[in-house]
């Protein structure tokens, strides 16, 4: 458990005005339903929940539309005494995109989604809701791309790992929901060039903040969103639902968790 005192929700606090505090706890799955049960009587007013416990915390709670849809809760409140869950990594990506390709979605024909797991169900989700023609879901384990296209229908398409550039000249928007690129993980070999000139890049990685695949878009003069837009724009339904008042994300709000992950992870914000 750590204690958060600076960082973002810190710094909404100290211009909201608001007394408390945002704390990291790890939680082991054996002890999440009594620390979900117990949260009013530590005093918590809600809470971010993430890996292994999002499908845990949906079941536990009384789930919005969004959350029932992805099948996983990251954010949990009180609502009179219930206790309610949402998925805001939905409007985390789509309200990123809008902020760094105002009508991204115009016309959107085909999207390709790399990935099939917790956060490539939120995006395919999103995409489903701004009315993407067809939505091409590349994963290594063919398997999970076949159960979002039974979760969200005949809009997605699944596509095999090794064909993953096939889809790409047709694509207005890529998305890379996988953990590739991130630091420590392996690198995603793709031929970004294959897109046409108006194709938007977006990576929900931001460890390194500037991944290889947003580097390489930036090469061949492609319009980028990167992860960190996503998680600072994710935040901002649980901090509005649990304290009232909506923040907004700016650019001080950027540079001051830039800040925090460097120091967090020793690496600048670029390429590691
Ligand atoms: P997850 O449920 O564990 O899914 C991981 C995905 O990566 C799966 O599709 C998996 O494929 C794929 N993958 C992993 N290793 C691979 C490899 N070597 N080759 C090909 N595919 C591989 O994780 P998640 O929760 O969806 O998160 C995915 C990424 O999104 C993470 O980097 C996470 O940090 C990021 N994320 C960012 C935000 C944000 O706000 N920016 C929010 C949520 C998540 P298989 O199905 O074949 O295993």
């Amino acid at each position: 458990m750590r204690r958060d005192s600076g960082g973002a929700r810190g710094l909404h606090r100290r211009l909201a005005g608001i007394a408390g505090e945002y704390r990291r706890e790890a939680v082991p799955p054996d002890e999440f339903a009594a620390f979900v049960k117990d949260l009013p009587a530590h005093g918590y007013a809600g809470a971010n929940v993430t890996l292994p416990h999002k499908e845990a915390a949906l079941k536990l709670s009384q789930p919005d539309d969004r959350a029932q849809a992805v099948g996983a809760a990251n954010t949990l409140w009180l609502d009179r005494g219930n206790l309610r869950s949402t998925n805001t990594d939905v409007e985390g990506f789509l309200d990123n995109l809008d902020a760094c390709a105002p009508h991204w979605d115009r016309d959107l024909r085909t999207a390709v989604v790399l990935g099939a797991g917790g956060a490539a169900r939120a995006v395919v989700y999103g995409l489903v809701l701004r009315g993407a023609g067809r939505i091409v879901v590349v994963n290594r384990t063919a398997d999970r791309a076949e159960a979002l296209r039974r979760r969200f229908g005949e809009h997605v398409d699944p596509v095999a790992w090794d064909e993953r550039d096939g889809p790409l000249a047709d694509a207005g928007l890529l998305v890379n929901a996988t953990t590739l690129g991130m630091d420590h993980h392996g690198g995603l070999a793709l031929d970004v060039g294959q897109l046409p000139g108006h194709a938007l890049v977006a990576d929900l990685v931001y460890v390194p903040l500037l991944t290889p695949l947003l580097a390489a878009a930036t090469a061949h003069g492609l319009r980028t969103a990167d992860g960190l837009g996503m998680l600072l724009h994710q935040a901002v339904g649980g901090f509005t639902l649990w304290f009232g008042k909506k923040p907004d994300v700016t650019a001080e709000l950027r540079a001051l968790v830039e800040a925090d992950l460097a120091a967090s992870t020793g690496s600048p914000a670029g390429i590691s």
